[in-house]
């Protein structure tokens, strides 16, 4: 409706506006040629003139404010003409300005926006196509090739390479079976796929990186808020200097032209097309970064702290070696898994999976189970108590540790982490987990100390002598080991304190705290966890770790442009100042010029849009390459260890 009537009045104002300069050419400035210019003023100025009388009851004096008194000044003596141009430059630069700002953002948002059409399901032994917004929870749905899975769910049958661009920017697909975990938004590219539908419409992880996006599009930069802050003086100031200049000089025009050419309009408008396109650009490439806070922030950081389980391992740890001391290694592995089950630890789950690779289905059940974050579990199996855990726990509960130090000690310099598993008198065996270094974390280490980053650590709960090995093996500047985690919290805390902003990446699965501390906390492998995607400030959605060299050139490339959009305004204003005092330019001119410069403001600012462009292509030429040398699982998954990740 709004639309319409804004639209119309452009019509008719322009035709008159465009009339009236006719008739005024034809027979000079007569009553006719008056009456037409007043009728196109009136049209459309008048949304201006009551926005200005708006804004004046909250005490604001806007752009609005020097338009409605430049545009009267203007009639006041007589300038006709230039009332009518004003009026009509304003009111149709509004429009076009509007209309870019909603393309930029739809566009963005049809990114990321690829919901399915329909939803295959199967009810009461028919297959149906239904409305995807009909689809509930538990519902058995089916997706053939070339189809976008429209649930986040398990899957139950089938096997297929899954395309998960719309969720974590990586366009190689991932090889997804039985168990594994489907999201909506991503499509087969081949094979077929059974899932049972788990999260559907606005609970989905593409419905929440759609909405996440959308808020943080709306949280403003900091260098956004400063200009809003300085206009709100700005306007005021160029009142008084345009009264000034009138007192000095008692030339009217120039007065008036000041308050036009001074709208800060390109200015004020600067700062959030930069971070919105900035931000959607994140958010197509895996990358969401929640506010123009955090994107401003994110380039800057000069420390970077690392949890290690999850992060810079793959979090898919193994048991390697067990060593069992008076029990079978089978019995050590059913105890200590019993009581793992409670766990939701990487280490749980690397015991849980050797159980039952080697017991099958192990039978007994775990009372009175408590976990304790940094060190372990204790828990009861028929009355007795049982601890699986490391050092600290053992020294808690004062069990003797004495004979199987050196056992502990080859294992852990070997960059293991060695799980005790004993009763309230000593320990029964060792379980040693080996996790695999991401084969990217050595890149990124790299990568960034290019981008200037100045420092680089590692913190982890597990013992010194494995974090040493892994530093020592990333090249790393230190390592914090055996935290708890509110000692990761302090040693953030330190770390600030000696280097400046500090980022925290973590998995998000036990650093939480640490994430939420750290002045910026990014998560890996994001679209598993909804904890992360909640408490991080920078999200990668994949488990990619080296997206996070792209996140930071991705910051420092939006405020770049951010800056470019400022000094560019600053500059017009600055030359259409000189313009006014030199007598160069009139009123509907300095609007001609204000308005352009808004719109190339915006047009610089869609540039963001493209930034990353030539790292996709590398990217899809590896994935043809791939796929060309006939790719089977085993090969993807070598190549990329990583995208194991979001299975588990
Ligand atoms: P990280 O900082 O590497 O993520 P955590 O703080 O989660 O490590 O854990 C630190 C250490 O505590 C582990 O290395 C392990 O020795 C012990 N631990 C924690 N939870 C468990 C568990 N469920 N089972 C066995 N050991 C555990
Ligand atoms: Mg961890």
């Amino acid at each position: 409706m709004f639309k319409i009537t804004k639209g119309l009045r452009i019509a008719a104002s322009g035709s008159l506006a465009a009339i009236s300069f006719i008739v005024m050419k034809a027979t000079g400035y007569g009553p006719v040629t008056i009456a037409v210019m007043l009728a196109a003023t009136f049209i459309a100025g008048t949304p201006i003139f009551m926005k200005a009388a708006g804004a004046l009851r909250y005490r604001i004096i806007g752009i609005d404010a020097l338009v409605t008194i430049a545009v009267g000044g203007a009639l006041v003596i007589g300038e006709y003409w230039e009332a009518t141009a004003v009026t009509f430059l304003f009111m149709f630069g509004d429009w076009l300005e509007a209309r870019t700002l909603e393309r930029t953002r739809s566009s963005i948002r049809s990114l990321l926006d690829l919901a399915p059409a329909t939803a295959r399901v199967r009810r009461g032994g028919a297959e149906l196509e239904i409305d995807p917004a009909l689809v509930v929870a538990g519902d058995i749905v089916v997706i053939r090739p070339g189809e976008r899975i429209p649930v986040d769910g398990t899957v139950l049958e089938g096997d297929a390479y899954v395309n998960q661009a719309a969720i974590t920017g990586e366009s190689l697909p991932v090889s997804r079976g039985p168990d594994g975990q489907a999201f909506s938004g991503t499509v087969i590219e081949s094979g077929y796929l059974v899932v049972r539908a788990d999260r559907v419409g606005d609970d989905t992880t593409f419905a929440r990186i759609l909405q996440l996006v959308e808020d943080a599009q709306d949280k403003k930069a900091k260098t956004q808020k400063f200009l809003e802050k300085f206009s709100r003086y700005y306007t005021p100031a160029v009142i008084a200097m345009s009264v000034l200049l009138y007192l000095f000089t008692r030339d009217l025009v120039s007065a008036l032209t000041l308050l036009v050419i001074a709208c800060p309009g390109a200015l004020v408008i600067s700062a959030p097309v930069s971070i919105v396109a900035g931000i959607g650009n994140g958010a197509s490439h895996g990358v969401l970064v929640k506010g123009g806070d955090v994107m401003e922030k994110l380039g800057t950081a000069r420390v970077i702290a690392f949890d290690k389980t999850g992060t810079l391992t793959e979090g898919r740890p193994a048991v390697v070696r067990i060593e069992a001391f008076g029990v079978t290694e089978e019995e050590l592995l059913r105890i200590a898994a019993t009581g793992e089950i409670y766990s939701e630890h990487p280490l749980a789950r690397a015991i849980i999976r050797e159980a039952t690779g080697r017991l099958g289905e192990f039978t007994g059940t775990a009372r009175n189970a408590r976990m304790l974050p940094g060190r372990g579990i204790r828990f009861n199996i028929e009355e007795k108590a049982y601890l699986v855990g490391n050092r600290s726990l053992f020294a808690e509960n004062s069990v003797p540790l004495a004979g199987i130090e050196t056992l502990l000690r080859i294992e852990e310099e070997k960059g293991r982490t060695a799980v005790l598993v004993g009763d309230a008198e000593r320990v029964l065996g060792i379980l040693s987990i080996a996790d695999v270094v991401r084969e990217d974390a050595k890149a990124l280490v790299v990568n960034l100390r290019k981008l200037g980053v100045r420092h680089l650590v590692m913190l982890t709960g597990d013992n010194e002598r494995a974090a040493a090995a892994i530093s020592a093996e990333l090249g790393l500047d230190g390592y914090y080991a055996e935290l708890l985690p509110a000692d990761k919290v302090r040693v953030l805390e330190e770390l600030q304190a000696a280097h400046g902003r500090i980022a925290m990446v973590g998995d998000g699965v036990n650093d939480a705290p640490a994430l939420a501390s750290a002045d910026l906390g990014i998560a890996v492998g994001g679209a598993g966890s909804d904890v992360a995607m909640e408490t991080a400030d920078v999200v990668l959605m994949s488990a990619e770790l080296g997206r996070l060299a792209y996140a930071m050139g991705l910051s420092r490339a939006t405020v770049a442009n951010m800056k470019q959009n400022i000094v560019f305004a600053l500059l017009v204003a600055g030359l259409l100042l000189a313009g006014v005092l030199f007598k160069t330019v009139n009123l509907s001119f300095g609007m001609l010029v204000h308005e352009v410069s808004v719109l190339l403001v915006i047009i610089n600012a869609v540039r963001l849009l493209g930034y990353g462009r030539k790292a996709d292509r590398e990217d899809r030429r590896r994935t043809l390459e791939l796929q060309s040398r006939g790719t089977d699982g085993a090969r993807l998954h070598r190549d990329r260890p990583d995208i194991q990740r979001l299975d588990a």
